[in-house]
């Protein structure tokens, strides 16, 4: 995906500070966190969002959620907890087009939307 800016960051074009990182999987902190830390997860294949999910995706979105748990547990706060946001769409309040997971944690989060 030529113009994708987490495709470049996938490529090495845009710099980003990793976290984790495998032949599937890239996880970077994110330019503007929302919490005391902000990781997002992405699938180094280009998916456009949750909605763009294909047959044989789901091995995929089910590492990514051990891969937090990694981290959560490198990173001291499995215990205190953590909040794992994925925007869909416009509604969805989705900005990059390239399917990516909100790992954040550091502070209560005290809105509940659901
Ligand atoms: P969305 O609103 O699409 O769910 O989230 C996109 C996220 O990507 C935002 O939290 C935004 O701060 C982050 N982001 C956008 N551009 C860059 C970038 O170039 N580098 C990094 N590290 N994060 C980015
Ligand atoms: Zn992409």
């Amino acid at each position: 995906m030529e113009d994708c800016i987490f495709c470049k960051i996938i490529k090495g074009e845009i710099p980003s500070d990793k976290v984790y990182e495998d032949d599937e999987i890239l996880a970077f902190k994110d330019i503007n966190p929302a919490a005391p830390i902000h990781i997002l997860l992405i699938p180094k294949k280009h998916i456009s969002s949750l909605a763009d999910l294909k047959d044989g995706d789901e091995k995929i979105i089910g590492k990514i959620y051990t891969i937090i748990n990694k981290i959560a547990k490198e990173q001291g706060f499995i215990e205190n907890g953590y909040r794992v946001i994925v925007n869909c769409g416009k509604d969805g309040g989705q900005e990059v087009m390239h399917l990516h997971f909100h790992l954040l944690a550091g502070r209560q989060f005290g809105e509940k939307i659901i």
